[in-house]
């Protein structure tokens, strides 16, 4: 028996109470992969390209006269 996710040799026994996986982390690597649809290892950072832009909420405002919304 291999772990299906890094192919370790495993046993099935109590020794590895993840079975068929040789860890939880294997386990959970495995479920990340399917729930994503592709194998990706969760964990990984985040693509940089797809940063949210940064808000300062005085920034549309200076002075406190500018044309933006009244409150
Ligand atoms: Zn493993």
């Amino acid at each position: 028996m291999k772990c299906p996710t890094c192919d370790r040799p495993i046993l099935w026994t109590d020794e590895f109470p993840e079975r068929p996986f040789c860890s939880e982390r294997c386990r959970l690597i495995d479920l990340g992969a399917w729930l994503n649809g592709e194998r990706a290892i969760p964990g990984e950072p985040v693509d940089p390209s797809g940063l949210p832009p940064e808000r300062h909420p005085d920034a549309t405002s200076p002075g406190g006269t500018g044309p933006g919304p009244q409150r």
